[in-house]
């Protein structure tokens, strides 16, 4: 591996802006927490999928490891940071509409956040994506983790997706049913990289998809999405329960539990906040008394939704 040799030529293929080294990544993601990565790069603007593409292969060639980072709202970066590249990708906008098989079909780059894809969708009377209006994160992000809430799931509307493959070819997955779970896709199990995704939308009426999306933001408010960081729930729902993970986190009384900064939202059971001095230590070790807690009571082993990534400390490491 030559990190020195990428330094050099990711400062030979990025602007000074879209480059750094030794970057923290806390201000890149939502829970505000996590030490720096060796290298972070965020093409912006024209060509930025290209140079996009031209980094991974960069990072490829000279042996680093790579992690994808698009709103950083599902991810608790270590304290320590990530060993390697972070490509970012939320300068990595661009959208376009077409007509296919007599309907409208966007085509959104990843690094397009959800909430612009809704904006750019009901300005042209096109509805479907506004269940998600509100919720933080690009759409690459939205596609891995298969995000779902009021009912619906980003696959629900997914058409294909355009990836490099883990040799860094470029193709196209159709969606497939079969490939999609409550909260899973297919890439999670592939290192591929997510470069847009294809929606297929239905004709509406822009005051409707407006005020759907308008309300879903408003609830998300209510409800204290926006108060304090965090990375939206903690843990997955196991329906096979009949009761959603927050509600078994209120009934054990576990609301404002807190470890230093990191605490249980004291008006939600299933997400955990950063008080603004909470370390990524702080919230995984929330997060695992939690678990324990619910795990003793009614001998239920909570999912977490929120990823630890970066470089934790050995004995926190999955085992291989
Ligand atoms: C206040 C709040 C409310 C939330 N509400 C919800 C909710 O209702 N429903 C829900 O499902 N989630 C919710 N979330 C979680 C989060 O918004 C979603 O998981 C979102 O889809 C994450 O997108 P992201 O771009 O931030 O991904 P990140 O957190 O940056 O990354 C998540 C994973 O996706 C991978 N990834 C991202 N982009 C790419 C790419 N282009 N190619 C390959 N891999 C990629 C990353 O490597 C990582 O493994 C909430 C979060 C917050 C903070």
């Amino acid at each position: 591996m030559s990190f020195v040799k990428l330094k050099k030529r990711l400062s030979a293929l990025l602007g000074p802006d879209e480059c750094r080294f030794d970057e923290p990544m806390a201000p890149h993601t939502t829970f505000r927490v996590g030490g720096p990565a060796d290298a972070w790069v965020r093409p912006a603007g024209p060509g930025s999928a290209e140079r996009a593409a031209a980094a991974l292969r960069a990072a490829r060639d000279e042996g680093v490891p790579v992690f994808i980072l698009g709103g950083g709202a599902n991810v608790v970066v270590a304290d320590a940071g990530i060993r390697g590249l972070v490509l970012e990708t939320t300068g990595c906008t661009a959208a376009r509409f077409e007509e296919r098989d007599g309907s409208v079909v966007l085509t959104a780059e990843a690094g397009l956040t959800v909430d612009d894809a809704v904006e750019a969708c009901a300005a042209l009377s096109l509805g479907g994506l506004e269940f998600l209006a509100g919720m933080p994160g690009t759409v690459g992000g939205a596609v891995w983790m298969n995000a779902r809430c009021y009912g619906r799931s980003i696959s629900d509307l997914l058409v294909e997706t355009e990836i490099l493959d883990e040799d860094l070819n470029a193709a196209t997955v159709p969606f497939a049913a079969s490939d999609f779970d409550y909260k899973k896709s297919p890439f999670q199990t592939r290192p591929v990289f997510i470069v847009s995704a294809s929606f297929r939308l239905e004709q509406g009426s822009e005051d409707v998809i407006r005020a759907a999306a308008a309300a879903n933001r408003a609830d998300r408010d209510a409800k204290g999405h926006y108060r304090l960081p965090s990375a939206g729930s903690s843990f997955k729902n196991d329906y096979s329960i009949g009761k959603p993970t927050g509600k078994i986190v209120d009934e054990l009384g576990l609301r404002g539990l807190a470890f230093g900064g990191a605490k249980v939202a004291p008006w939600h059971g299933n997400i955990i906040v950063n008080d603004g001095t909470a370390s990524a230590a702080d919230i995984r070790a929330l997060a695992d008394e939690v678990a324990a807690r619910v795990r003793a009571a009614i001998g239920v082993d909570l999912e977490p939704e929120i990823l630890f990534v970066g470089d934790w400390p050995e004995s926190r490491k999955p085992a291989p």
